[in-house]
C-alpha cells in the first residue's frame, strides 16, 4: 500500500501467474478447420433448447457469449456457425497445454481444461523474472500449440486472476483488438482496481452472494472495504466474510496447490441425464467418494487432496480441490470433503459429468493416523476412550477442513453425511495423470 507510483517494484514480489486459454473450445475448432477464421464462430447446443459453451471474439461482437441460449445467439448473429463440442480433442489440447505449463514450472495448480495458476519461485528454469515467464508461456503455447492465452502477473492469485482476464482481446461491435497478452498487477494496479472493481468480480461472488450484499448496499469494492466483518457475517456466515474483507483488502493466502506431479485414483460419470437436484449431486459425489475411498484401501494409499470434477450444459468443466492435514481412505471422510467441494462449484445449469479424484497418494503404514469416522455404531477394538478421543480430533480435523472449504470456495450449503447405500457398486476406478480427470470418458 506504501508504494507510490515512482517507485520500482520488484518482479519477484509477484510470483504468480494465472493463465486462461481464449475461447478455448472455439480456439480448437478453428485450427482443425481454419476456414472458420474470422468469423463468428460458437461451440454448443444447436438444437431448441441448446446453450452456447463457447464464443470467438468475432461473435462476442454481436453480444453472443457463453451459457448465453443458443436461440437468442442466433437471432443476436443470424450468420452464426455453432458447433458441436469434441471434448477428446478438447482434452488432448488441454493435456499439451498443461504439459507447457508444467514445463515452466513443476509447481502448476489446474482449475479447468484451460486455464491454471503457476508458481515460478519454485522453478528451476524461471531465472529471469515472473513476467519473463509469462512471456515464455505465451509464446510456446503460440508457436507449439497454435493457442493465444492471457497471463495475469500477481503477487496472489486474487490479482492473478483479475490480471489474466484484463490481458485478454477486447471487443465491441465494431471490431475486436488484442489485448495486451500478459499483465502485471503491480500495487498501484491493484489500488486503481480495487478502487472501482464491482463486488461481482471477487472470487466466491456469485449471483446469490452478489444480491445479498446489494442487498445491503454493497456494490462495489471499497463499499465492502468499509463495512464492518461482523455485519457482513450476521448475514453471508463466519468464512464468507472473512474471505471477502481479506479480498476487499486486495489480500489473498490462498497457495498455488500443486496436483499434477501426484499419481490420483479418481472415478467420472456422464450422466445419460444431466443432474440438477443438489440432493442428487450429493448422492452422485457419495457413491463415487466410496468407490475412490475402496481403491485407495484396496492398494494400501491414503489421500492427502481431494478434487471434484463438474461439467454442466453449459460444456463448462470446473474442479474443486482440497488438500488435507492427514491421509483418508474412509468413505465418510472423502464423501463429506467431496460434497462440501460439489456444492460450492458455481452453476446455473444442470451437471453431466461429476467426478471424484484422490491424490497426493502416501502409503498406509499399519492402521496408523487414518481418519475414521465410524460415526455412532463403534464397532472398534480400541479402548472406548481411545476411540472417542480419537474420534473426536478426528472430526475436528475434518470440520476444520470443512471450514476451509468454505473459506476458499464459499459454499454457503453443506449438511452431515447420511448413511450411503453400498449394496451395488462396481469398482470402476482409474488412475489419472491428469488432476482433471482420465483423458477418456467412460460411455
Ligand atoms: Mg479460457
Amino acid at each position: 500500500m506504501s508504494n507510490s507510483p515512482s517507485e520500482p517494484v520488484d518482479p519477484w514480489s509477484t510470483p504468480i501467474l494465472h493463465v486462461d486459454l481464449d475461447a478455448f473450445f472455439v480456439s480448437v475448432e478453428i485450427l482443425d478447420e481454419p476456414t472458420l477464421r474470422g468469423r463468428p464462430v460458437c461451440v454448443g447446443g444447436a438444437g431448441e433448447r441448446g446453450v452456447i459453451a463457447s464464443a470467438s471474439y468475432e461473435a462476442r461482437r454481436y453480444g453472443v457469449h457463453s451459457a448465453m441460449a443458443s436461440s437468442t445467439a442466433r437471432r443476436l448473429c443470424p450468420d452464426l456457425v455453432i458447433l458441436p463440442g469434441r471434448f477428446d480433442r478438447y482434452e488432448e489440447y488441454s493435456a499439451q497445454f498443461h504439459d507447457v505449463l508444467a514445463d515452466v514450472t513443476w509447481c502448476t495448480e489446474s482449475l479447468g481444461l484451460d486455464e491454471a495458476f503457476l508458481d515460478v519461485r519454485p522453478s528451476r528454469r524461471v531465472t529471469e523474472s515472473p513476467l519473463a515467464a509469462a512471456d515464455e508461456v505465451r509464446r510456446r503455447l503460440r508457436e507449439e500449440l497454435h493457442l493465444e492465452c492471457g497471463v495475469g502477473v500477481a503477487r496472489n492469485k486474487l490479482f492473478a486472476k483479475l490480471g489474466s482476464k484484463r490481458a485478454k482481446p477486447r471487443y465491441s461491435p465494431s471490431g475486436v483488438t488484442p489485448g495486451p497478452g500478459v499483465l502485471w498487477v503491480t500495487p498501484d494496479v491493484e489500488t486503481s482496481w480495487l478502487e472501482e472493481m464491482p463486488v461481482r468480480e471477487l472470487w466466491g461472488v456469485g449471483p446469490a452472494t452478489e444480491r445479498k450484499l446489494a442487498r445491503l448496499g454493497i456494490t462495489r469494492v471499497p463499499e465492502l472495504r468499509r463495512v464492518e466483518e461482523s455485519h457482513l457475517a450476521s448475514h453471508l456466515g463466519d468464512s464468507l466474510a472473512r474471505t471477502l474483507a481479506e479480498f476487499a483488502r486486495g489480500e489473498d493466502s490462498r497457495e498455488v496447490e500443486s496436483s499434477r506431479e501426484a499419481k490420483s485414483i479418481g472415478h467420472e460419470e456422464t450422466f445419460a441425464v444431466s443432474v440438477n437436484e443438489e440432493g442428487d449431486i450429493r448422492e452422485i459425489l457419495r457413491r463415487h467418494a466410496g468407490i475412490v475411498a475402496r481403491a485407495l484401501r484396496d492398494r494400501h494409499l491414503l489421500a492427502r487432496r481431494v478434487t471434484v470434477v463438474a461439467r454442466d450444459d453449459e460444456l463448462r468443466t470446473r474442479s474443486r480441490s482440497q488438500t488435507l492435514s492427514f491421509g483418508i481412505d474412509d468413505d465418510d471422510a472423502l464423501a463429506e470433503v467431496a460434497i462440501a467441494l460439489g456444492v460450492s462449484v458455481e452453476r446455473s445449469l444442470a451437471l453431466r459429468l461429476l467426478g471424484v479424484h484422490a491424490s497426493q497418494l502416501e502409503e498406509r503404514v499399519g492402521s496408523s493416523i487414518q481418519l475414521s469416522l465410524d460415526f455412532g455404531d463403534g464397532a472398534t477394538t480400541e479402548s472406548s476412550e481411545e476411540a472417542s478421543r480419537r474420534r473426536q480430533v478426528d472430526r475436528e480435523a475434518l470440520r476444520d477442513t470443512i471450514d476451509d472449504i468454505r473459506r476458499r470456495f464459499g459454499a454457503n450449503v453443506l449438511g452431515r453425511a447420511s448413511e450411503m447405500e453400498r449394496g451395488a457398486l462396481r469398482l470402476r476406478a482409474q488412475r489419472s495423470e491428469s488432476p482433471f480427470g482420465p483423458a477418456r470418458e467412460e460411455p
